[in-house]
């Protein structure tokens, strides 16, 4: 080894033991997770590191560039002294029990620890696991540039996320039938090294009451108190509660941060809703173009839109309620969890509605700004209205000249000019409630400018631009990869050489397969 990774045996020391240890597909009883080995990549190469995440391991660039780095990243070595395995989990998967799922081609590599922050390191697409069931625990390319920048643009923007450390081709080819229509092609496989401080999620619990397993139950949620909690004690009832609690806060606050950016996960399915409340498995996600509650970028959730931006808040409830299922019989009482889960219901409106005062400038509360923030809500969907120019231009409109509101607004239609009379007298309307509501506040244009740009974004990864930037992958030219990543490091900055990504989404892309219709298919 070349460089050092400071890696954390306390962690694996305490994993509960794994009876099972052969590389077979099989339900998986009475373990979280199973030590496997990954796939050796026949021709391995880095496209991309992330030298942020790169600094929080401790590493350095030099290291990046060696070849043990690049083994490690693409599962061609394992490193010394360690014991990669992959976790067991079900879920609930649409609305339905989905039993035993499971990281199908998910490996965790080791624990490290560095400035006293625990990291866990996770291969994604390095080959079968027990879990793989009849898939064959690889990933593809277009689908690990999505999850790799975006993991990382969203940590920038200041979302609770899972990391990138890097993005590598595997030389390997992976067949996959995008559209489910029977056109299966190959595409190059890929291997995302991903980070995180757990990757344990709501299935990792709900697979144990499932089988009547209390006593694993009990091993793993005092495990995650103890490694990921541990400021609240213990493992107790009152403690089990408490880490509940705090699990239904963060969740909150990640949806909460989605609808002040715009993102729409695509599958909020138990089994990918962190325990820290992180975002995380980046598959069939979208970024809101036009503002409009009802849209959902996942193909496969066409018809109920189960997914939909608008009801993130409350799919997340909805996964809150089946992980306290899980973890009931830690406790045996009904109403502690009712409590907590009836608060989320009112606390996530409140949580709402104060992000939607500060992405339009306001910093004190009044009664009527949900009247405000819901009538902007139905205008916004009355014509397509970019959300992310929206709200970053809103903070040029000076609070004397609200009603010069379209001069300000109008880059934010895609087609001003179909904008009828009606939909014109209702924004008048509530520029004219608004400029009074802004007349109340104490900050100058100039300082509420400020604040509006620290909360609405200038640049996100519009769907379209992940595309472009796969485009030129599948031809060998990472360029535009490169660009994005350093773009997407400074969203809320005004960037004025890279200014064309602050554009409305070109219409070729509107119909377009990646861009606005994605698949599970990765
Ligand atoms: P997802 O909806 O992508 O989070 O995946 C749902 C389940 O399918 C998880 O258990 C994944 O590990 C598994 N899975 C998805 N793709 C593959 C694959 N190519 N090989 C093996 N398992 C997979
Ligand atoms: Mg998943």
């Amino acid at each position: 080894m070349e460089f050092k990774l400071n890696i954390n045996d306390r962690f694996n020391k305490q994993l509960p033991a794994d009876p099972v240890l052969e590389n077979t597909r099989r339900q998986v009883k009475e373990a979280c997770f199973s030590y496997v080995i990954p796939k050796t990549p026949s021709n391995p190469s880095l496209i991309h590191v992330s030298p942020e995440m790169l600094n929080h391991l401790g590493l350095t660039k030099e290291d990046s560039n060696t070849k043990d780095f690049l083994n490690i990243v693409t599962g061609a070595q394992v490193i010394p002294g360690t014991r990669p395995y992959a976790m067991c989990y079900a879920g609930h998967q649409f609305g339905n029990w989905a039993g035993q799922l499971g990281d199908g081609r998910a490996i965790n590599l080791a624990e490290i620890k560095h400035n006293n922050t625990h990291w866990t390191l996770q291969l994604k697409g390095a080959g079968e696991t027990p879990y793989s069931r009849s898939a064959d625990g690889l990933a593809v390319l277009r689908s690990s540039i999505r999850e790799y920048l975006c993991s990382e643009a969203m940590y920038h923007l200041g979302v609770p996320t899972t990391r990138a450390l890097s993005l590598a081709l595997s030389g390997d080819q992976v067949l996959r039938d995008v559209m489910y229509n029977g056109n299966p092609e190959y595409e190059k496989g890929a291997i995302v090294a991903r980070v995180a401080p757990s990757f344990l999620r709501f299935g990792s619990y709900e697979i144990f009451p499932s089988r009547g397993d209390d006593k694993t139950l009990k091993t793993l949620v005092d495990f995650t108190i103890k490694t990921h909690y541990s400021h609240l004690g213990t493992p107790s009832k009152e403690v089990y509660i408490a880490f509940f609690n705090e699990v239904v806060n963060k969740s909150m606050d990640m949806v909460i941060h989605w609808q002040r950016v715009g993102f729409v996960h695509g599958v909020m399915n138990t089994d990918n809703m962190s325990i820290l409340g992180l975002t995380i498995d980046y598959g069939p996600y979208g970024w809101l173009e036009g503002y409009d509650h009802t849209w959902t970028p996942n193909t496969t959730d066409s018809t109920h839109k189960r997914y939909r931006y608008g009801t993130q808040p409350q799919v997340v409830l909805w996964n809150l309620y089946q992980l306290a299922n899980a973890i009931y019989p830690l406790i045996n009482e009904a109403e502690p969890f009712e409590t907590i889960l009836n608060a989320y219901t009112s606390d996530v409106q409140v949580a709402y509605l104060k992000m939607m005062r500060s992405k339009l400038g306001l910093q004190h509360e009044e009664k009527k700004d949900a009247i405000l923030v819901d009538e902007l809500e139905s205008i916004l969907q009355l014509s397509e209205t970019d959300m992310t120019i929206f709200f970053r231009n809103l903070a040029n409109l000076k609070k004397a000249e609200t009603e010069d509101w379209l001069p300000v607004l109008k880059d934010a239609f895609y087609r001003p000019t179909e904008i009828s009379d009606r939909i014109k007298q209702r924004w008048s309307n509530w520029f004219l409630t608004y400029g009074e509501r802004l007349s109340s506040e104490a900050l100058t244009d100039e300082e509420r400018k400020t604040h509006m740009n620290r909360i609405n974004p200038k640049y996100v990864l519009r769907n379209y631009m992940a595309q472009l930037a796969i485009d030129d992958a599948d031809k060998g030219n990472y360029d535009l990869i490169d660009e994005l990543f350093n773009l997407l490091k400074h969203p809320y900055n005004e960037q004025p050489q890279l200014e064309k990504w602050f554009a409305k989404r070109p219409e070729w892309a509107r119909h377009k397969v990646g861009c606005s219709m994605l698949s599970c298919s990765s």
